[in-house]
């Protein structure tokens, strides 16, 4: 078993990202456990953050862009010992990350950068937001998984783009530890789903768009639902509290450090993950398949032995549970900005189509032709200085 550190809830703790889904909630856990010097870093401007927490030093915009070495120094200036979780990075579901491979790659600037800001600063703790997107896709070709385990993400394979930059990442942490001597720790995320997320745009993931698409039909009484693929792949997907809570356990082990599962086990076709919010909403909608939509891999599970050995714990908020809450907020957000019933507020369900080069787009299709979202505040964003809210 992994042995924790002494906890000093005066320690300075950097949250980058933090205007963000997991970000956003991992600092809300930081200020309800009463930690004192909490820094939160987003390049979004603050008022697309997801949430904006008080007693938080927040940097938003220009001067939060981790892309510039400048500003990642800035950041860390006179923060020595403290602990960074670093979870910026430009990224989204399948349908975002097939098609931005570029963009998802890039995100290895503000890896690195802060790695050499922290090393120069000399914290105590880098925590890396990595992603089961590093495992070998030679091993999830069949969706009657095998759970990856740790070791399967050589010889290296992982998705293109976006997966090969959180393996790069990884060893880099990795080679920071080994050389300099910086702590970095390292967690593989498997979806992770929740409330205060992306829920349309794009950008978000199968969970919250499964959730979105079937309180739309619900809403607008059309009963039909599209799907991405053939809706036989599998995945698990974990609960954000789960997530949190992992964050903490890995970053906080004194003496494990190697790259490491983050993920459910709970593992159910996305065919099922549609029943699953049809269940909750109370509708039976007839389905279609987009077979050339993204879909990614065939089958993911996470294999949780060595989370269970080190830490002697996994992730264990049950699907249903976790969505209940999931839709229920999106349905807030929906209803907030769309109206309820068949009224006609300018709501269009996103469609799946290739653009002109026959390269995937997942946005929104109005009328027949591609439309891109229109820019606009995201669901969830609070007003800069408003109370934080545990959940
Ligand atoms: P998110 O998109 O909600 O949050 C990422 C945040 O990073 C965004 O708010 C974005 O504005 C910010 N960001 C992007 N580029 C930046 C830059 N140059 N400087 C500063 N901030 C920047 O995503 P999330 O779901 O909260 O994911 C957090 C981390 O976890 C990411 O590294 C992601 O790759 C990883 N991850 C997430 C999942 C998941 O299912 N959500 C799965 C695997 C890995």
């Amino acid at each position: 078993m992994a042995s924790p550190s002494k906890i000093n809830k005066n320690q300075p703790i950097i949250v980058c990202g933090g205007g963000g889904f997991i970000g956003g909630h991992l600092v809300a856990k930081f200020l309800e456990q009463g930690y004192k010097q909490v820094v939160c870093v987003d390049r979004k401007p603050m008022d697309g953050w997801y949430q904006v927490h008080r007693g938080v030093k927040n940097i938003a915009g220009a001067k939060g862009d981790l892309m510039s070495m400048d500003n990642c120094r800035r950041v860390m200036k006179g923060l020595e010992g403290a602990k960074v979780y670093q979870l910026a990075a430009d990224m989204g579901g399948m349908g975002f990350i097939e098609t931005h491979k570029a963009e998802c790659m890039l995100s290895v600037m503000i890896n690195t950068q802060m790695l050499i800001a922290a090393k120069e600063v000399g914290v105590d703790r880098f925590f890396y937001a990595s992603s089961a997107c590093v495992y070998n896709a030679d091993k999830q070709r069949d969706p009657r998984v095998t759970a990856l385990k740790e070791a399967d993400a050589y010889p290296a394979m992982p998705e293109d783009g976006y997966g090969w930059e959180k393996l790069f990442s990884e060893r880099m942490c990795r080679h920071f530890r080994e050389d300099f001597g910086t702590q970095a720790r390292v967690a593989r995320f498997h979806n992770v789903y929740g409330p205060l997320g992306t829920w349309e745009g794009g950008r978000e993931k199968a969970p919250a768009a499964i959730c979105r698409k079937v309180m739309h039909a619900k809403h607008t009484g059309k009963l039909e639902i599209e799907i991405w693929g053939d809706g036989q792949q599998t995945r698990s997907f974990m609960y954000i509290t789960d997530c949190v809570k992992g964050i903490q356990m890995i970053t906080d082990s004194k003496d494990f450090f190697e790259p490491i599962n983050l993920g459910s086990s709970e593992l159910v076709s996305i065919n099922q993950l549609v029943g699953i919010a049809e269940q909750i909403a109370g509708v039976k909608l007839n389905r279609s398949y987009k077979l050339d939509a993204p879909k990614g891999v065939a089958g993911r599970n996470s294999d949780n032995s060595l989370i269970q050995k080190t830490f002697g714990w996994e992730p264990d908020t049950r699907l249903r549970e976790g969505m209940e809450k999931t839709y229920e907020w999106i349905e807030g957000e929906y209803l907030a900005k769309y109206g309820s019933g068949r009224g006609g507020k300018k709501f269009v369900e996103v469609s799946y189509h290739s653009n002109a080069n026959g390269k995937a787009n997942g946005h929104a299709v109005k009328n027949g032709s591609a439309k891109k979202p229109a820019a606009r505040k995201p669901a969830g964003a609070k007003k800069a200085g408003a109370q934080s809210k545990s959940r």
